[in-house]
């Protein structure tokens, strides 16, 4: 029998306001999202899609750049005309620069302009860089935007240190009370990461074995194969600690670690991963130099293909930023007590692959003949992207005659092939949720501000060391010495097995 836990309800109307409508974000992700929710017949019937950007267009002219967006970033087989047009249908685009207070009335008038405006949810994404976050939002109050109903969503980066994310949720929060703005992590939103929850909480066999008695250690990796791209100036006042360790790593270490909650609710599994962020053991200068590692890609061979090194991407030289990390932690409690926690992620590595890895312990005892070194640890592998999926690797005795040989074979969990349905992407998830007013998935001020303090004892360590980070070539797993840190504890990275 398949249960179901009841969503919050979807309203009768809904003004989704998209700044930074006409960007790469809103193009590739949000609109796509919004359509494959349309498609679903999901968005509320009286709903209107309002994209907010410096661009010259009037309405028709976002509608066309909007249906070639759909054309390009949504699969052929979900296109439906119908749909397409009932999408199109609902967008507005405005012409607002958002620090021209004099711009702000365009906004104002459209809003205004519908009937029974005060019972309409309004949804303002924020799809913008994070230093327009305050000013949207005081512009937003200044026009009486801001109402019950309204909620204010917030992409990553929520700042670049613990100060300026304070200041962000300062000024957001000046105007929005928390429980209407929410901090998207669109790792949250995947089926494979809400997986993890339900494979924990919803069966039994796992949770007696997840802790320190049992677990071994656990691995977290998040690989890119691609480079910075032209995006090279942002990321390199970012480094792949801010960019992908402070946020998304993080979050699903949380997930990993935290204690079950009482019941999934708004609040009980936030305060759980709140709980986990605090008990990470906290780095000092001694423990940064000893367990973190950060490395910068040079140029290199992907797939086959030659690429430049980080330098030639950036278009000059002398930068110290990493696009490389590799970190030991602990989670200081009652169930992790002395359990490593390992997180690497990258750019140009040698594949893209998001992945939990938990390694059990070995047998206590070895009691079958000639088995030694032929046994493997249980591990359970979840694939959080791509090929959303789950493997638990087991031994096995080979089959035949002639004594008993033991091999390792696995469990297979594969999304795609187990349900036969597309699966959403995050972004779905994610914004019916905001429509809905369900914040579960999203991350709490306390979380993020949790997260940065933890993270900025390794930015303030880097800062002075005198160390560069290590370089390695593009389309290998990273520096020699992310190697090295798991062989000082006698433990090798897990590299995929698809
Ligand atoms: P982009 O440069 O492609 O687009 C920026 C958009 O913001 C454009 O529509 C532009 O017109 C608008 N804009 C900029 N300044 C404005 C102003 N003063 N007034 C009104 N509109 C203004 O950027 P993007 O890739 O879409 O990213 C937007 C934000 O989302 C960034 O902070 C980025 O870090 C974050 N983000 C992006 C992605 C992604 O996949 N692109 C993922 C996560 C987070």
């Amino acid at each position: 029998m398949t249960q179901t836990v009841t969503p919050p309800t979807v309203p009768a109307s809904c003004d989704f306001t998209v700044f930074g409508g006409t960007g790469d974000l809103a193009l590739r992700k949000l609109l796509p999202a919004l359509y494959l929710r349309e498609l679903e017949g999901q968005l509320p019937d009286d709903t209107r899609i309002i994209g907010v950007s410096r661009a010259e267009l009037d309405d028709d002219g976002y509608r066309t750049a909007v249906r070639v967006a759909l054309t390009s970033y949504v699969a052929a087989d979900d296109l439906d005309d119908a749909a397409v047009d009932r999408l199109l249908g609902r967008l507005h685009h405005l012409m607002l620069d958002v620090e021209h207070p004099d711009d702000w009335y365009r906004l104002h008038d459209l809003l205004k302009d519908r009937p029974g405006s005060h019972e309409t949810v309004r949804v303002f994404y924020l799809a913008v860089g994070p230093s327009l976050f305050g000013s949207i939002c005081r512009n937003l109050d200044q026009i009486g935007a801001v109402n019950e109903l309204a909620r204010v969503v917030l992409e990553k980066p929520i700042g670049h240190d613990l100060a300026s994310a304070r200041a962000v949720n300062d000024a957001v929060g000046a105007v929005f009370t928390e429980p209407q703005i929410f901090r998207i992590d669109h790792y949250l939103g995947k089926e494979s990461v809400q997986n993890l929850l339900v494979t924990r909480f919803a069966n039994t066999f796992l949770e007696p074995m997840w802790n320190s008695h049992w677990v071994d250690h656990v691995q977290i990796t998040v690989a890119e194969s691609l480079g910075v791209g032209d995006r090279g100036g942002y990321y390199d006042h970012s480094g792949a600690l801010r960019d992908m360790v402070q946020n998304h790593l993080l979050q699903l270490l949380c997930l990993v670690a935290m204690e079950p909650p009482s019941h999934i609710g708004r609040e009980t599994v936030r305060d759980e991963k709140l709980k986990v962020l605090e008990a990470l053991k906290p780095m000092t200068p001694s423990d940064v130099d000893r367990d973190t590692v950060r490395g910068r890609y040079t140029a290199g061979l992907v797939d086959g293909a030659a690429v430049p090194s980080y330098s030639q991407d950036l278009g000059y030289t002398g930068s110290s930023t990493e696009t490389f990390v590799a970190l030991r932690t602990e989670v200081q409690n009652w169930r992790w007590a002395g359990v490593p926690f390992y997180l690497r992620t990258g750019k140009r590595m040698d594949r893209r692959a998001s992945e939990i890895v938990v390694v059990f312990k070995q047998p206590p005892h070895a009691m079958f003949p000639h088995s030694e070194g032929t046994t493997e640890p249980n591990r359970l592998h979840i694939q959080v992207q791509p090929d959303e999926g789950m493997r638990l690797h087991l031994t096995a005795k080979e089959p035949g005659p002639g004594g008993i040989r033991l091999r390792p074979v696995s469990l297979d969990l594969s999304y795609a092939t187990a349900f036969e349905q597309r699966l959403p992407d995050a972004y779905e998830r994610l914004l019916m949720d905001v429509i809905r007013g369900n914040p579960t998935l999203f991350m709490r001020r306390d979380e993020v501000e949790a997260a940065w303090s933890w993270v900025e004892p390794i930015l303030t360590r880097w800062a002075t060391s005198p160390d560069r980070p290590k370089r390695y070539p593009a389309g290998t797993s990273g520096p020699t010495a992310a190697a090295t840190l798991l062989e000082r504890d006698g433990r090798t990275w897990q590299e995929t097995d698809r």
